[in-house]
């Protein structure tokens, strides 16, 4: 008989507890989010798939060369005034998100977005093509992309007023050099040389010689 009501004192107890969490957790802020109808807020440094904004963009090829996994392909024809971008694309297979492109772009076309959900069934389809050929080619040359009315202001350039903090430091070194100068005198005391005093003794040999 104990044993029945053992049982049953175990059963509400147990689910006492359990209620008590859920009841805890109705009141609290969920952590989670109704995605894809919801999206998380990246912070503004997240690094997500690299844009191109074409419009911008000239073709310089700085970001292909300093990809060091060498994924962007940059194709153009024709040379000075005339060269033309036919290609920009991005192979998402071996992008490492370094944003060394999007760092030294002259022009700031090239972005880190805050796109991540880009699954695919073919890892082809992670090759990004940014422009098509057989619609558009882009003007690479300053003159024609004004002419066409596809130059857009390059990104300004904050390190430019480095070079005056550089002249401070200079002038600075100068005092140091001349107090740690001050300092080595107090290694004069090279004085103590004088104790060639100490060979004079050998005169009072010659008095010792004298009173013998
Ligand atoms: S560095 Fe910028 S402007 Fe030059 S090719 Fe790359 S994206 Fe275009
Ligand atoms: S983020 Fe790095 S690896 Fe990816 S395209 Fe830019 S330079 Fe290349």
């Amino acid at each position: 008989m104990a044993q029945y009501f053992q049982s049953i004192y175990e059963a509400v107890s147990t689910a006492l507890v359990g209620m008590s969490i859920t009841i805890k957790h109705i009141y609290r802020k969920p952590v989670t989010l109704q995605y894809p109808d919801e999206r998380q807020v990246l912070p503004d440094r997240y690094r997500g798939f690299v844009h191109n904004d074409m419009a911008k963009c000239d073709a310089c090829n700085i970001c292909a060369k300093l990809c060091p996994v060498d994924c962007i392909y940059i194709e153009s024809e024709g040379k000075g005034k005339e060269r033309m971008m036919t290609r920009y694309a991005i192979d998402y297979n071996k992008c490492i998100w370094c944003s060394m492109c999007t760092e030294n772009c002259h022009t700031g076309s090239i972005t880190m977005s805050h796109d991540y959900d880009h699954s695919v069934y073919d890892r082809r389809s992670l090759v990004y093509e940014f422009m098509d050929p057989t619609e558009q080619t882009i003007p690479c040359h300053r003159a024609t992309r004004i002419d066409t009315g596809w130059w857009v202001e390059p990104k300004e350039d904050k390190p430019k007023p480095k070079p005056k903090p550089a002249a401070e430091p200079a002038a600075e070194a100068a005092p140091v050099a001349d107090e740690p100068a001050a300092e080595v005198k107090p290694a004069a005391p090279v004085e103590p040389s004088t104790p060639a005093e100490p060979a004079a003794p050998t005169e009072p040999s010659d008095d010792k010689g004298e009173d013998k």
